[in-house]
């Protein structure tokens, strides 16, 4: 039988899970938090103890699946910076874990890994040409073409909220200015609402403002926070059409919690992309759904790469 381990590294919780055969349902699933909050154990030491003890007691493992949060090298298993986790740059993960558990091990970054997940368990299942956009806390994405997934040169590829829409704009978490995770990922949102709240917007929200709070209030009819909405649709549709020209695919899969905004935003972002597609036939056939993995994106992500590498 081929059993998988895979984990999903995030700043503040790790998870692992046990993997049996076919079933997309795990045997065993644990979750801890990402620090120790006595300070003793690192990261890395948590995410080995959870792997161990998700570990079955008398199957054997194929392989471990970890996905990462940040830029890393899928091939040498290097993760080169995980912005959450600020001692991990150039750690050799894949190595590490691979002398622990005795075990192949394979890794990618957690958004190029959701893509996987959703095109070949998910949303994307039977499509070719697939684009991943996961909007949240920040903007991922993941590419597949001719059913490979996209990694290009270093693994650094389709790093999609991460491309210029506003020369000059707002800084973005990367350290450049107007990326597309700078003015439509929830903090983003958040971010335009309290500064025209500020200068004298009227409007029903009061603080905390959060993305999903906007999507509510905007729902129940207040005006800036369909704004808002608007706004960021309108420049994930243009940044989408730029993706349509560039990679032709047949379906595009957002997730993430702002994906849950619905209408509100899926309106304006779906109107906007095609006023910016140079060609209807972009359109033709092309469907956009709400990715079918939620909060376990990343763990599905991690056991479709296990899969394919030693399926
Ligand atoms: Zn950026």
């Amino acid at each position: 039988m081929k059993n998988y381990i895979a984990a999903d590294v995030g700043g503040t919780q790790l998870r692992a899970a046990y993997y049996t055969a076919e079933n997309l349902k795990s045997v065993k699933i644990l979750r801890t938090s990402t620090y120790d909050s006595k300070g003793i154990e690192t990261p890395l030491d948590r995410l080995e103890k959870l792997v161990a003890s998700v570990w079955p007691d008398d199957e054997e493992v194929i392989a471990i699946s970890i996905a990462i949060p940040g830029p890393i090298n899928p091939y040498t298993g290097v993760v080169l910076r995980a912005p959450n986790i600020p001692e991990w740059v150039n750690l050799p993960l894949k190595e590490h874990f691979q002398k622990r558990f005795a075990t192949p091990v394979v890794v990618g970054n957690d958004a190029n890994l959701a893509a996987l997940g959703e095109w070949m368990f998910g949303a994307g299942k039977g499509h070719h040409h697939l684009i991943y956009l996961t909007i949240s806390t920040g903007i991922g994405g993941g590419i597949i073409t001719n059913d490979q997934l996209l990694l290009g040169v270093n693994g650094l590829a389709a790093e999609l909220g991460h491309i210029t829409v506003i020369t000059d704009g707002p800084i973005c978490s990367c350290g450049q200015r107007g990326h597309l995770e700078a003015i439509a990922a929830g903090p983003a949102i958040a971010r335009w609402v309290e500064e025209e709240i500020s200068q004298g917007a009227p409007s029903s929200l009061m603080p905390p403002i959060t993305a999903a709070r906007i999507a509510e209030a905007g729902r129940e009819g207040d005006a800036l926070c369909q704004a808002a909405l608007a706004r960021a649709g309108y420049f994930l549709g243009q940044s989408l059409a730029d993706f349509l020209h560039i990679f032709n695919p047949s379906i595009i899969v957002i997730g993430g919690g702002v994906s849950r905004s619905g209408p509100i935003l899926f309106d304006p972002m779906r109107q906007s992309m095609r006023e910016h597609v140079m060609a209807p036939g972009y359109l033709d056939n092309l469907e956009l759904k709400v990715a079918a993995f939620g909060d376990e994106a990343g763990l599905i992500g991690a056991l479709a790469l296990g899969r394919i590498t030693y399926g």
